[in-house]
């Protein structure tokens, strides 16, 4: 192994960067400066979403450890980074470890942790693993380059560099094919000189008693919103051009710089899909415009009784159950509301209460809440066909009519699009949107649960943390249980309200 210079391992309690802050940096300076003098920012706290993402990514990473076996954990715990510096240095110079996972290691004034360092011919191999399940050019190179900026300063010789993300393919309970490794080398090679200028940049900007002075633009957005986009960015007007239906960034950009801000200010010239053009005139009339015509024939097909079907899923990133990858999103709950030819509405629910795989059970559930519908409805229904044709996989005895009710069932955010625009959709058609605007009665306020990301969130919880206590489960059980069912009674207003529009 290369000599690796020592003067790099040194401490330093001043040191303010770290991956996470350089690839702020990246984004914008301004950035930067706020999120290493402002780290208690409101806009900087994690929500349970983002929290549990992070734990799951930690989970992927110390799973991937057993796929690069034999080597030395760095221990974190609340270790000085002195101390992890120092052992990193150790286990680099015993020739027995075959790996270093988690070392740690400080130039720059920067400070990174590495996933796994692989002992190979000539030196090291950087791997960084993801829990995604493909290489991102624009999130995991660059993440990938600030550690080896830093390895290099170091004088760790690295000679190769690799993302190792999760295998789509892969199917449990075979898991020896859970990992890909893609070798990255020449591409994060390539960024290197450029990338150590940068740190040395940031270094001074973190140093100035002031943020540096940043236009907002296109970049606020790249790779994800900045989440200061409040203190740069003046509100936006109503109708601003970016809630146009389906306009990109840089279309909505092109209009702004005509000195079109808003969709009033879109001239006829501006042609438009039918949608957006829907969406312009309601916008000029300040009013819902309702394509009767075609809605009356859209709802011929939404024949009485009718189940409005919702599901809440788990999406494990390691699959846990037979024939499920990575990131399948299975149904541990469901929602139904059947209304009968003369408008009445009864309500069937289901949320799997145990601990193995929820399928056969969800498998009864469906067919039971579904039986007698002449018609079966989804919002956005993609995805409520997608979770019974898996759920379809696992239980074989009843995957024809599982099928069946899959293939047949009709989506109702078509048919508020193709026929339905009210200024207040904002050019969004989910049902959060929609809702408010059609049957302003009904909402989703004051609910602990309102989207689907955190209740996906919450029934993990329910499902793998075994020792949650009894009051917290029951609790995010009836928060999950009034979600869900607000879900399918929302679509039942829906089709009302649509069929009131259509007359
Ligand atoms: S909103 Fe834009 S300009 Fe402001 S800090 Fe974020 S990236 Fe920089």
């Amino acid at each position: 192994m290369a000599a690796v210079r020592a003067d790099s391992y040194v401490s330093r309690a001043m040191t303010m960067l770290f991956k996470k802050t350089v690839l702020a940096g990246l984004q914008c300076h301004k950035r930067l400066w706020w999120q290493v003098h402002d780290r208690g920012a409101e806009e900087l706290r994690e929500s349970l979403v983002a929290q549990y993402r992070l734990r799951e990514g930690s989970e992927v990473g110390r799973l991937a450890l057993e796929y690069v076996p034999g080597g030395h954990l760095v221990e974190r715990g609340d270790r000085s980074t002195a101390a992890l510096l120092a052992e990193t240095r150790a286990a680099l110079a015993m020739p027995a470890i075959s790996a270093v996972y988690e070392g740690a290691f400080s130039a720059m004034g920067a400070t990174v942790y590495t996933d796994i360092l692989e002992r190979v011919d000539g030196g090291w191999a950087l791997i960084e693993v993801k829990a995604t399940t493909s290489l991102s050019k624009t999130e995991h190179l660059p993440d990938i380059a600030v550690q080896a900026c830093v390895l290099r300063r170091c004088g760790v010789p690295v000679v190769r560099y690799e993302v190792m993300h999760l295998n789509r393919e892969c199917q449990f309970p075979d898991l020896s094919t859970l990992f890909v490794r893609e070798d990255v080398t020449a591409d994060v090679a390539a960024r290197l000189d450029d990338l150590e200028r940068e740190i040395v940049e940031q270094t001074r900007v973190i140093a100035a008693p002031e943020p540096p002075p940043v236009t907002p633009g296109a970049h606020c957005a790249k790779p994800h919103e900045c989440p200061f986009m409040a203190r740069c960015w003046p509100p936006r007007p109503e109708h601003h051009v970016t809630t146009l239906y389906r306009v990109g960034p840089t279309k909505a950009e092109s209009y702004v710089a005509n000195g079109w801000h808003t969709i009033h200010d879109l001239p006829d010239s501006v042609k438009l899909s039918a949608i957006a053009a829907r969406q312009r005139r309601a916008v000029r009339q300040g009013e819902m415009i309702v394509e009767h015509e075609s809605l009356v024939d859209a709802l011929a097909l939404v024949d009485r009784p009718v189940a409005h079907i919702d599901f809440e899923t788990v999406a494990p990133a390691i699959p846990c159950w037979p024939g499920c990858h990575p990131y399948d999103q299975i149904p541990v709950q469901m929602s139904c509301h059947v209304v009968q030819a003369d408008g009445s509405a009864t309500h069937r629910e289901w949320l799997y209460d145990g601990h193995g795989d929820p399928r056969p059970e969800a498998a009864r559930a469906i067919l039971d809440a579904c039986r007698g519908a002449r018609t079966v409805t989804a919002y956005y229904a993609q995805f409520e066909q997608g979770c019974i044709k898996r759920v379809a996989l696992a239980a074989p005895e009843h995957a024809a009519e599982l099928n069946a009710i899959a293939d047949g069932i009709v989506d109702l955010l078509p048919i508020v699009r193709e026929h339905v625009y009210h200024p207040a959709f904002a050019g969004s058609f989910s049902l959060k949107k929609v809702l408010p605007a059609l049957v302003p009665d009904l909402t989703y306020a004051g609910l602990d649960i309102a989207e689907g990301e955190t209740a996906q969130v919450q029934l993990t919880r329910l499902l793998f943390e075994r020792d949650m206590d009894e009051k917290e489960r029951r609790e995010i059980r009836d928060a999950l249980l009034r979600y869900c069912q607000l879900d399918t009674w929302a679509m039942v207003a829906l089709e009302n309200r649509l069929r009131d529009l259509a007359q």
